[in-house]
């Protein structure tokens, strides 16, 4: 575009010292503020969250006791919520109301891709409508089978492997990928081709070739354990493949990615705090995508982590039919600020094949990031990211606020859209 930094031509109302009534002028500007948000108040109150659920989310929880002849002890369990996760058709039919063409298409992706819900993540469904978003997010899709866009590992993870178990496409960090296993296996994953037929975690010997690595890369300052689910190490595997860590002198940070305070925050235990507190600094990265995730039990792990010291992030996905409306991805973040969470990333899903029925358009992404810059809190607005294929890494994504630059003098679009020249003092 032409650069036009002639002031005649730009908005610049808010010049404090052309207002006469500086009292006036505020009350006025506080009337104009409060209606540029006047449609995301009325939209909240029809998207609910986990909160607002909590009566429908009890009945739900003492139908599949119920039915699993379980106790209260039994659902705060993680072993036991592992064990009795949803794996077949028969017996998700319990619980949700499925049409005969649910049944077949569930049937259908059953024979090629494992699908598991966990108990607590099957009582949420429950209280979402039939093909809402937390269906959406574990229910399988005939789509998952028929598309055939996409590739099985855009990231080219397997070309980004410099030692067993270790991911590296960033010069001064890496991941150690710990497991397949998950509380649930979310449908929309990036990483469905590793899911398999069975659960396994990486057994020790890789995991050791793993930590050579990184003790012999002395420029790695930051390991994020991942997975699957890092969480669902057991806490003796978690306790000393941290200490090793630890103990190696260049590792700076340690982040852990897991879903387990949207899918089983039974997993957060005393114990594993306890461990956890034992190995600072830790940063824990998880994936909450829609309000309805966000519910007193995943409060309670969010604080117990809190409380031992851990940082919390979110990385959503931003997928089709689950959150990609600005409305709903505001209030996500309003309300994971609420339990102590920090908004980091929205992730653009990437294409994967068998999930590409998930993927928006950059425009909804944009939009979202619109409706968030200033319109809110800065806590409250994560970076958009897409990820470049081949391992290029996060790009981030944003709408555009510097529309020129010429020496020192510049041209902004504010959160308002309105146009200000600005210059630097040189
Ligand atoms: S928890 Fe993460 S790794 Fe596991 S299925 Fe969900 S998105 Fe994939």
């Amino acid at each position: 575009m032409a650069i036009e930094f002639n002031s005649s031509k730009t908005e610049n109302t808010l010049n404090p010292e052309s207002m006469k009534n500086k009292r006036e002028a505020a009350l006025k500007r506080a009337a104009i503020l409060r209606e540029t948000i006047q449609d995301y108040l009325a939209a909240r109150e029809k998207i609910p969250s986990g909160f607002d659920l909590a009566n429908q989310y009890e009945q739900a929880r003492e139908a599949i006791l119920k039915a699993f002849e379980a106790t209260e002890e039994n659902w705060n369990d993680w072993h036991w919520q592992l064990r009795h996760r949803i794996t077949e058709v028969d017996t998700l039919a319990r619980f949700v109301s499925l049409s005969d063409q649910d049944r077949e298409e569930i049937a259908a992706v059953s024979g090629h891709l494992r699908w598991a819900i966990s108990p607590y993540y099957l009582a949420l469904v429950m209280c979402d409508e039939p093909h809402g978003p937390l269906w959406r997010q574990s229910i399988p899709s005939v789509q998952e089978i028929t598309d055939t866009n996409g590739s099985d590992d855009p990231m080219a993870e397997s070309w980004t492997s410099p030692a067993p178990a270790i991911t590296r496409r960033y010069p001064d960090r890496l991941i150690i990928n710990v497991t397949n296993q998950c509380a649930m296996f979310c449908r929309h994953c990036q990483r469905r081709r590793n899911i398999g037929r069975v659960d396994c975690h990486k057994p020790r010997h890789t995991l050791e070739k793993a930590l050579n690595y990184v003790r012999k890369n002395r420029e790695i300052r930051d390991v994020l354990i991942t997975g699957g689910d890092a969480l669902l190490l057991d806490d003796l595997v978690l306790d000393w493949l941290l200490g090793e860590l630890q103990a190696i002198p260049h590792v700076e940070i340690k982040r852990i990615g897991t879903r387990v305070p949207v899918t089983l925050p039974q997993r957060i235990t005393p114990s594993l705090c306890a461990l956890l507190e034992k190995y600072p600094p830790i940063y824990i990265n998880t994936q909450f995508n829609h309000p309805l995730e966000v519910t007193p039990e995943s409060k309670r792990a969010c604080d117990m982590l809190v409380r031992a010291g851990v940082v919390l992030g979110n990385q959503a996905v931003l997928l089709r039919g689950v959150n990609n409306n600005p409305h709903v991805m505001k209030k996500l973040n309003h309300e994971l600020l609420k339990v102590r969470v920090r908004p980091y990333y929205i992730f653009h899903a990437k294409n994967v094949r068998g999930t590409t029925h998930f993927i928006t358009s950059v425009d909804d992404g944009l939009a979202i990031m619109e409706n968030l810059r200033g319109y809110t809190s800065g806590l409250a607005v994560p970076t958009y990211i897409i990820n470049a294929p081949y391992g290029h890494g996060k790009t981030p994504i944003a709408p555009n606020y510097l529309l020129a630059k010429r020496g020192n003098q510049l041209l902004l679009r504010t959160w308002e859209n309105k146009i200000i020249p600005y210059e630097i003092p040189s």
